[in-house]
């Protein structure tokens, strides 16, 4: 088939990608004149494994393209993704703007029956609100134009966006017109070679909730394994043992809760609190989701505690490595990353900061922390140790689970390390001559 991707981020350039390598011939478009100038050349602007190696097969295959023409590449295909962001507004609910600029652009420049797929995480209702934007469009060229909106939200995870999108758990496709399903269904059919039962279709507003209660009750497990951890701490419990006995009880499972620095990432926040929003608006309040963002929201500082604890209030004339950046490892990405409040509390309360990240140091230096006084970069972990007066771990990448502890404390100035992720053997530890913080264990 013939696919436009609109909006080559994460999810569309991912989304886009792989579509192309099932032998579809996809345009990805973007506003972003110097990003698809790069991908042209080969040039990709995040980091997600395997997905270089990717891009650059199909761009050679020449089943996938990069473009900031829409309108050029609107005539020419089957289905037409949006993939845009939908950020978070002010009052905390999804902003749509985007989503309504791409509607009207498609309205302005489609040329024959087409199905527009909502890809981007949307509110209930917002496939409505694509088609009446697409319509009045039409309406104004005076158009008659068979069209549908179907709903088709994404699951990938970043860090594993390939795997996920390639082998998915499952696909979401909310629909009104049989054809379009049948479409898409088509489209999708690669993906599930052993079996159909994994590509589920429902109405359109049943999908479009699917995403965020996805994602909310992600959120949910998170926060509630971090309040028990607090209070684990305060019990005299050590929550790395409660978390084995609860999660080896098969109606729980051990995903999703390990307890940390709280949840960040382009998603969980803004999701969650879109829907505590749409709740809001439809007149109902929604207590669970609310205390889910409460609760994340002091869980991100809990590690800052902790050092204000060990070395109180003024933090002048310390300085702290500071081991990951990104909000979860495998990714560069450092939207609302727990690494940010952490650093800027710390920063605030005099200390200095040395900072490593395997992924995210350009994302770091560049934009994220750039504006943040007393933040150094340093190539390599153990650099970052030399004078400092403790570790903070707040990425659980792998190249930090088994580092060389001998060198930790040779270069830190004190045996100190407050561990945001819970990486380590709290006895081990002790063994090793550590003064060792973690979460959920005093
Ligand atoms: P992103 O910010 O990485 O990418 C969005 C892209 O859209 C940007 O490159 C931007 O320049 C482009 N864009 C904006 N307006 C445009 C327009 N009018 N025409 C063409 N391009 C335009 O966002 P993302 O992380 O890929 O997320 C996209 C959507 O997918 C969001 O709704 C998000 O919630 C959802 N989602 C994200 C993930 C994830 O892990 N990142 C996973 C599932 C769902």
């Amino acid at each position: 088939m013939n696919l436009t991707v609109i909006g080559t981020g994460y999810v569309g350039l991912v989304s886009g990608t792989c579509f192309a390598e099932m032998g579809n011939t996809v345009t990805c478009i973007d506003v972003d004149v110097k990003k698809i100038d790069g991908l042209k050349n080969g040039i990709i602007p995040i980091y997600e494994p395997g997905l270089e190696a990717m891009v650059q097969r199909n761009i050679e295959s020449k089943t996938l393209h990069f473009s900031t023409n829409l309108a050029k590449h609107l005539g020419k295909c089957d289905i037409a993704f949006i993939a845009v962001g939908t950020p978070m507004g002010d009052d905390g609910s999804a902003d749509l703007k985007y989503v309504i600029q791409v509607a009207k652009e498609i309205g302005q420049n489609m040329q024959h029956t087409l199905i527009i797929v909502d890809k981007s995480t949307v509110p209930v209702g917002t496939a409505d609100k694509v088609k009446q934007t697409i319509q009045n469009e039409l309406n104004i060229r005076k158009l008659n134009i068979d069209f549908h909106v179907v709903s088709n939200p994404e699951f990938l995870k970043e860090g594993d966006a390939i795997n996920d999108f390639m082998k998915p758990d499952r696909v979401v496709l909310g629909s009104d017109d049989e054809t379009s399903t049948q479409k898409m269904r088509n489209l999708y059919s690669p993906f599930f070679r052993s079996s159909m039962d994994r590509l589920i279709t429902m109405d359109v507003r049943s999908a479009e909730m699917t995403k965020y209660v996805a994602n909310a009750m992600l959120a949910t497990k998170i926060s509630f394994m971090n309040e028990i951890a607090n209070i684990c701490e305060l019990v005299g419990a050590d929550v790395n043992k409660v978390r084995i006995g609860i999660g080896s009880d098969s109606r729980i499972g051990y995903s999703f809760i390990y307890p940390g620095s709280g949840y960040g990432g382009s998603c969980f926040p803004k999701d969650v609190k879109a829907l505590k929003k749409t709740a809001l608006e439809h007149g109902y309040t929604a207590e669970l989701i609310s205390a889910v963002e409460d609760v994340n929201n002091r869980q991100k500082m809990v590690i800052a505690k902790k050092v204000v604890t060990r070395f109180g209030e003024d933090l002048t004339g310390k300085t702290l490595a500071v081991w990951g950046l990104a909000f979860k490892p495998q990714t560069d990405d450092m939207r609302e990353a727990p690494a940010l409040y952490v650093i800027k509390d710390l920063v605030q309360r005099g200390a200095r900061i040395q900072a490593y990240d395997p992924k995210a140091m350009d994302q770091a230096k560049h934009f994220y922390l750039k504006d943040v006084p007393n933040v150094s970069f340093f190539n390599s972990k153990y650099e970052t140790l030399q004078g400092a007066d403790a570790m903070i771990l707040l990425t659980e990448w792998k190249e930090f689970r088994s580092p060389d502890f001998e060198e930790l404390k040779q270069q830190l100035s004190e045996p100190i390390i407050f561990d945001g992720r819970n990486q380590y053997n709290n006895q081990m530890m002790q063994e090793l001559g550590f003064e060792y913080f973690q979460i959920g264990k005093k």
